[in-house]
């Protein structure tokens, strides 16, 4: 198994010590993992700043990708939040401030406003909210390339009310993947949504995960976004079989940002 999405205390919203994560890890047969805490400059929520305590981070990373060496294959990851504007540049400076492995770009937010809590939706359609996102999503990434996979690419699907026609936003999404697959990025399977009730909906939905695969997109790692031990490799052969599906035949992990193909 190749764990590409995983939490530990440094976020803040996990408790596990990173330790914890990784024995579990190891116990149950992970080859490699991805410690990908979070980072979201400008969290608008105050409660959550999702900031990190970078050098103890950094330290961590290294300290476990040394003590781990003969057991499981660390890789030093972040999930950095992107926002627009000017925070843009704070996730830059962010992404570059050290030798990461992987890095995830993940949308937590929209417009200013987080997903999480609802504030988004407020006083629109679903219609117009799923519109509003993937143009957002457009436009960060028309401006920002400091990442290797987006992160649960339809995360909207988690926090809407609804799932509208994909008639209203597939257009946008076509968009959007066109540009992570000329820029040499890829998505993640991000296995949480089987834990969070989405029922058949997939993160990615399986015809966005299609579209990347016709449009030429060939990068796409596995992630459980374990926030506890019991969540790592979670759904790990589902996800597998999603790949398989349409019709692409590796998985991708990264060291410093290259990424390797795994056969499947
Ligand atoms: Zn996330
Ligand atoms: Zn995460």
């Amino acid at each position: 198994m190749y764990d590409y999405h995983s939490h530990s205390s440094f976020s803040d919203d996990c408790a596990t010590p990173m330790k914890e994560m990784l024995d579990e890890a190891c116990r149950i047969g992970i080859k490699e993992i991805a410690v990908t805490d979070h980072c979201d400059p400008d969290y608008p929520d105050r409660a959550f700043p999702f900031e990190l305590d970078f050098p103890s981070y950094h330290k961590a990373l290294n300290d476990a990708k040394e003590a781990y060496r003969d057991r499981i294959k660390v890789r030093k990851g972040i999930e950095i939040g992107i926002q627009h504007g000017k925070i843009l540049e704070k996730c830059r400076q962010r992404a570059r401030a050290f030798d990461y492995d992987f890095i995830i770009g993940s949308f937590h937010c929209a417009e200013g406003l987080e997903l999480y809590g609802g504030r988004f939706f407020e006083n629109r359609s679903a219609e117009a909210s799923y519109t509003a996102f993937y143009t957002y999503m457009r436009d960060c990434l028309l401006q920002y390339r400091d990442y290797d996979v987006i992160g649960h690419f339809n995360i909207i699907d988690r926090y809407s009310d609804r799932i509208p026609d994909s008639s209203v936003y597939m257009d946008l999404v076509e968009e959007i993947l066109k540009i992570i697959i000329s820029d040499g990025k890829g998505i993640e399977i991000n296995t949480s949504s089987f834990r969070y009730g989405m029922g058949e909906r997939t993160t990615p939905a399986m015809d966005i995960l299609q579209l990347f695969k016709d449009l030429g997109g060939e990068i796409v790692t596995i992630g459980s976004d374990a926030h506890k031990p019991r969540d790592l490799g979670y759904r790990y052969d589902t996800a597998v079989e999603m790949i398989k599906s349409v019709g692409l035949n590796y998985l991708t992990t990264f060291e410093q940002h290259k990424p390797s193909f795994i056969k499947l």
